[in-house]
């Protein structure tokens, strides 16, 4: 369905019950739906140790792996094993953990993910406080000359989209927005519309 309604990622909430309180989806769920999509797969692991399973995800399809810096104590080891293989690699945050906590690798990473809800469930409410978060990333990623992908996750909808992609962010995740929609393939019309009129004057 997402292919043909046009989106170009798949993203994988990926929990284990101990870093979050839920356990959703693993690695032959995402194997066994490589085989019937050709669509990026972003795989977020909101697991503790991702490094003790950097290769079953890799081998399952994963064409981006997102550890949380929150889980990992040497994370220049867990990049390392990624890019490695030749996967993309990302870091995200939780709401609480400060940007200052990912500073030293942002020049190593491929995509940098900020949570706006606290991880754990779907349907949460957007937490407005995380945007200054945003929009120092999105400044310091000016000033360094980065390149990462600067992704949000949690609580976007159509509404609060707008606030995320002035922030500054350029990759949008949106799950119930989309699948709790009437016509999900018109909601992400809708999403692809703003995102066209942001492009205008984002530079
Ligand atoms: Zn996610």
């Amino acid at each position: 369905m997402a292919e043909e309604a046009g989106c170009r990622y798949i993203h994988w909430d990926v929990m284990d019950g101990h870093f979050v309180p839920n356990i959703t989806v693993g690695i032959p769920v995402i194997a066994s739906l490589r085989k019937k999509s050709n669509l990026i797969f972003d795989v977020h692991l909101m697991i503790e140790d991702p490094d003790k399973f950097v290769k079953p995800f890799k081998e399952a399809g994963s064409n981006i792996i997102t550890f949380h810096i929150e889980t990992i104590k040497n994370p220049d080891e867990i990049i390392d094993s990624i890019k490695k293989m030749g996967v993309k690699v990302g870091v995200a945050i939780i709401p609480s953990t400060p940007l200052e906590s990912i500073y030293g690798i942002l020049d190593k990473v491929d995509l940098v993910l900020i949570m706006t809800v606290n991880p754990g469930f779907g349907g949460q409410s957007f937490l407005p406080e995380v945007i200054p978060k945003i929009e120092k990333l999105k400044s310091i990623m000016k000033d360094r000359n980065l390149n990462f992908l600067l992704e949000v996750d949690g609580g976007i909808n159509l509404k609060t989209v707008t606030k995320v992609l002035k922030a500054g962010a350029n990759l949008i995740v949106a799950g119930s927005s989309i699948y709790h929609s009437k016509d999900p393939k018109e909601t992400i019309q809708r999403y692809k519309d703003i995102f066209i009129s942001f492009q205008a004057y984002v530079d």
